[in-house]
């Protein structure tokens, strides 16, 4: 029999790794699909009245053994993949999609549920139940479930236009984004690129035939060209070229699919029943309502404002001095910023690499969460990796009783995407009065130790490996009865909560002093470096914030008016949304809608504010734990006892509020900064 449709009989129940081929995992899902679609026909074909019981709770007990094998599927086609892996990918996808409609079109088992949930008042739930109820209800109603046939079609007739206008404003960014290029011949316009990005511009030109340079809107070849490039009539003109991507008025414009996007969600979200479709959207977000997300923003962007108003002077008076720059334009901003802040800091990765050995950081990740939550590491050799460079360990608490189980998997290779994130194999969940604990794993890419160097990591892979172990500590701490509800599963305007909260660490000096040692000489880093690290993270701090305060402010414009059909200019409509955020004069040919992915292709409509909400809830934390001391007792156990253990069984809100006493104040976020005084 297949592996994967078994008992593993394994140390801790870990994955098998080794005893899997990938020839395993078709089948397996097939017959793991048959299986749980037999589960929740018992629970359709029941013949006992709905209860939350025979209901609810069974169905999110369904699945489980496709929930482990995809886990473990997935996982292993992002860290450790290869040509067949990715080929049972494309095969199984559609598989699992077909299964989740069968669910969520499946009319009888929603009768069954919205029995249930239209008594719920009357059935003495805990407020975890209460939370599973609302959330498995609403992942039918939101769809449409409620709905009489005929608004049945029409709400898949716009999901199907919304899916095809979505996918052509990407594909229209693409083509514009690679129709591109601005060929250099004279070297002299090359002044001031590092020799990297010349280097690249360089191979670029070859690689189509060409003379000379080549730069592209493409990120890794346009920030540097902006950042660096001290000719100012080509940055103009390469910035002109980005920012009207989608506004030319061409084959490839975007502000047809961006007018018509915006309103066929309003009327999806009306055919819901909700009044906007931020409305629909902020529904299942910690901060619930288009108003309380405007005036999150609004209320933001009043306290930033002064700041970024005088760091924009700053920097056009430096500008001025240094190149008799008398408008700062947005081709300047990146390029005077940099000059600025290396005269101000002068920081060099090389400088403090050798504070940060690799080793030496996951030590001070684990003293931390020792230290916070009484969380112990030991490496363990017994179980399966799914490659040789995988650290394993057994988490245990105070009492020595099995907290988690951990992998580590730190560099980079050939079948492993790019970026660092924390994954799990196995979820936690309560079920016949077993406590099943979780396997958690963090994935990254860092520089590998060669035979005379250890891995030393730049302050940035320092923080990273503190913001991913700060989301591993939210899986392994989780204790939830529901496995849906269970860890990481929260609204995602809250789901950053822990990992940014982390990642605070690395800047305090009692932190520091029990890792960031001198890879050879043990010398602890000097307090002076560690100022500066303070100060350049924070640097322009209100250029910055003042710029995501616009860009949710237009997004949250795009999707909480009620009137999209009377828009006719989406620039003037951006302009008018937009209001005193912004800095720079404004550039006729360009618009920032047409070009908005994050709302119009991605998953970010009303969602945008979510970057600054997180900050503000991570700063208003740890400002916690300042005022107590980073390492109290009592705010650590509130911390894991109100948010960390708790997953998403509560509003996010309720549960912050029950660790901080109040609710997240954004002046937290804002003296971080150093942008408010007191
Ligand atoms: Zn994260």
């Amino acid at each position: 029999m297949n592996i994967l449709n078994q008992h593993f009989n394994t140390p801790y129940n870990t994955a098998p790794f080794s005893k899997i081929s990938n020839r395993d995992f078709l089948p397996a899902f097939k017959s793991a699909i048959e299986k749980a679609k037999k589960e929740i026909d018992v629970i359709v074909n029941n013949t006992e009245a709905p209860t939350f019981q025979n209901t609810i709770e069974a169905l999110d007990y369904s699945g489980q053994e496709l929930d482990r094998i995809s886990s473990i599927f997935f996982n292993l086609n992002s860290a450790e993949t290869n040509d067949e892996i990715q080929k049972i990918a494309q095969e199984v996808s559609p598989l699992l999609s077909e299964f989740g409609n069968d669910i969520t079109l499946n009319e009888d088992l929603f009768k069954r549920i919205k029995t249930v949930y239209n008594s719920k008042t009357d059935l003495n739930l805990t407020e975890e139940q209460k939370t599973l109820l609302d959330k498995r209800y609403k992942s039918f109603s939101r769809n449409g479930a409620n709905l009489p046939e005929n608004k049945k079609d029409q709400l898949r007739t716009i999901d199907k236009e919304l899916s095809k206008l979505k996918l052509k404003f990407g594909e229209n960014i693409l083509a514009e984004t690679n129709a591109f290029e601005m060929q250099i011949t004279d070297e002299k316009d090359l002044s001031g690129l590092p020799d990297g990005a010349k280097e690249a511009a360089k191979q670029l030109a070859e690689s189509k035939d060409k003379d000379g340079w080549i730069i592209t809107l493409d990120y890794p070849s346009y920030i540097p060209f902006m950042t660096y490039a001290d000719n100012r009539e080509l940055r103009k003109s390469l910035s002109l070229a980005f920012g009207s991507k989608g506004f030319k008025n061409d084959a490839l414009d975007n502000q047809d699919n961006v007018l018509k996007i915006a309103q066929l969600r309003h009327e999806r979200a009306t055919l819901l029943g909700y009044k906007t479709h931020a409305h629909f959207v902020l529904e299942e977000r910690m901060a619930q309502t288009p108003e309380a997300v405007n005036n999150f923003l609004n209320n933001l962007l009043k306290k930033a404002k002064p700041a970024a108003e005088s760091e924009f002077a700053n920097l056009q008076n430096f500008a001025k001095e240094l190149d008799g720059i008398d408008r700062l334009e947005k081709w300047d901003s990146g390029y005077y910023s940099e000059k600025l802040k290396q005269k101000l800091f002068s920081l060099d990765d090389e400088k403090l690499k050798p504070y940060f050995k690799l080793e030496n950081v996951i030590d001070g990740a684990f003293t931390v969460a020792n230290k916070l939550f009484d969380l112990s590491f030991e490496e363990i050799h017994n179980i399966n990796k799914y490659h040789e460079d995988v650290l394993t360990y057994k988490v245990t608490d105070n009492k020595g009783s099995l907290v988690s189980i951990f992998y580590v998997d730190f560099f980079p290779r050939a079948g492993k995407r790019n970026g660092a994130w924390m994954t799990s194999f196995k979820p936690q969940y309560m079920q016949e009065g077993d406590n099943e604990r979780p396997h958690v794993s963090i994935v990254c890419n860092f520089t590998k130790p060669t035979k005379s160097k250890p891995s030393l990591l730049t302050f940035n892979e320092v923080t990273t490996l503190f913001h991913e172990f700060g989301h591993a500590l939210h899986g392994m701490l989780a204790n939830t009865t529901y496995p849906s509800l269970s860890g990481t599963s929260v609204y995602w305007d809250f789901v950053e909560l822990p990992s940014q909260v982390l990642e605070n660490w690395c800047y305090e000096k009692e932190a520091l002093e029990i890792f960031a040692k001198h890879y050879e000489t043990g010398e602890v880093i000097s307090m002076e470096l560690i100022k500066k690290i303070k100060e350049s993270a924070t640097f322009h701090e209100g250029m910055q914030t003042l710029r995501q305060i616009s860009l949710g402010l237009l997004d949250m414009s795009w999707h909480a008016g009620e009137a999209q059909e009377t828009i006719t200019s989406v620039k003037a409509y951006e302009t008018k949304a937009f209001g005193n955020t912004q800095l720079y004069p404004d550039v006729a040919e360009n618009c920032m809608s047409t070009a908005f992915s994050h709302i119009f292709q991605g998953g970010y409509s009303s969602g945008y504010y979510s970057y600054k909400w997180a900050e503000v809830l991570d700063a208003d934390a740890f400002e916690y734990f300042k005022e107590e001391g980073i390492f109290n007792k009592t705010v650590a156990t509130k911390f894991k006892e109100n948010v960390l253990s708790k997953g998403g069984t509560e509003n996010p809100m309720e549960l912050y509020k029950r660790f901080r006493g109040q609710e997240p104040k954004p002046e937290a976020l804002l003296r971080r900064a150093g942008l408010l005084k007191d």
